[in-house]
């Protein structure tokens, strides 16, 4: 079987109805890029950034960021990457910075990721100008965690435009149409999807989030593990709504949560409209799999009939329906 799925390498990630997915790799250290060239990842759909800020008492500096970008662009070698902006606090904590006042105790619903960095300037800004200076040696994207509001998308974008003035003065390069996109992670995101489409050149989902925030469990409490579920009603609606919003507005919407790289799903989110998954890359092989015995066109049809009838069915029955 491992045999099998090796033959799929080189392989294009393509429909039976001859649509083309996009397949891509996350990475979490600079040493993923191999593997995301051994699976054949066609670029790099999020680079968590948080490494760099792990088991450190201080905080990395501009030029190790681009130190950094530098050598996992010149890995990928054309390959494109989106590089997320640092979404630090809760499940991800680091001894310089904790993301939350200490007695805090809700930490998920805290300061954290984008709100932490728009809070502290000097955590956020050398990581933007990096990322900025990093776009003029490769196709580079630039990510936003946890957005909920329109507002922290227009600070943003008015920092960034800042930014770039300022490197345009120093003469330093950067690639002045840098995408700059936006997660899905919040069920406020994927409702005001729309609005978040016109001000962001592209979405992605991030589920791990979504999941959590949507049902109300903490995603690394066990002991509400048990109701962690990707295929709940809400959670499918909301995923649906982004899509859609992405759609209407000529937008792209990738997913990159960890609902990506799972086989059981790949039928349902094709389905949905979903083209671009990012995964860890050793699911990569048997999602492509997945895509290659897939027809987009016969599971756009029986996912939209299952949404006009979830009030009285269960999704799991479809999903088991969609994989037979
Ligand atoms: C997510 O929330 O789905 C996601 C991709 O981000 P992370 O797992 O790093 O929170
Ligand atoms: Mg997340």
């Amino acid at each position: 079987r491992r045999n099998h799925l090796r033959q799929l390498i080189d392989k294009p990630a393509i429909t039976a109805d001859g649509v083309e997915i996009e397949l891509l790799a996350n990475l979490e250290l600079p040493e993923d890029v191999a593997a995301a060239h051994a699976y054949g990842a066609t670029g790099i759909g999020l680079y968590r950034t948080e490494f760099l800020y792990m088991n450190r008492a201080d905080l990395p500096d501009e030029e190790e960021h681009l130190a950094t970008y530098s050598e996992i662009i010149r890995g990928l070698a054309g390959v494109p990457i989106t590089i997320r902006t640092l979404d630090l606090g809760t499940d991800k904590r680091i001894g310089a910075i904790d993301g939350g006042e200490p007695g805090v105790c809700n930490p998920a619903l805290g300061l954290r990721a984008i709100r932490l960095c728009l809070k502290e300037p000097t955590l956020f800004r050398p990581q933007l100008r990096a990322i900025l200076r990093a776009s003029a040696l490769g196709p580079v994207r630039l990510m936003l965690p946890m957005i909920t509001s329109l507002s922290e998308v227009d600070t943003i974008c008015a920092l960034i435009a800042e930014i770039k003035e300022e490197l345009r003065s120093e003469r330093l390069a950067f690639d002045p149409d840098l995408p700059i996109g936006g997660m899905i992670e919040v069920p406020a995101a994927a409702l005001t999807a729309a609005q978040l489409a016109r001000r962001l050149d592209f979405l992605s989902i991030g589920t791990n989030d979504l999941v959590q925030y949507t049902l109300a469990i903490d995603r690394v409490d066990d002991a509400v593990g048990y109701l962690y579920d990707p295929a709940h009603p809400a959670v499918l609606r909301l995923i649906r709504e982004s899509i859609n919003a992405g759609q209407r507005h000529q937008r792209p919407v990738s997913m990159c949560g960890e609902m990506a790289g799972d086989p059981r799903f790949t039928r349902l989110l094709l389905g949905m409209g979903l083209r671009v998954l990012s995964m860890q890359p050793g699911s990569l092989l048997e999602i492509k799999e997945i895509v290659r015995n897939s027809n987009v066109a016969t599971l756009a049809g029986e996912v939209e009939h299952f949404f006009a009838q979830m009030d009285g069915s269960d999704p799991n029955g479809l999903i088991e329906a969609l994989n037979a």
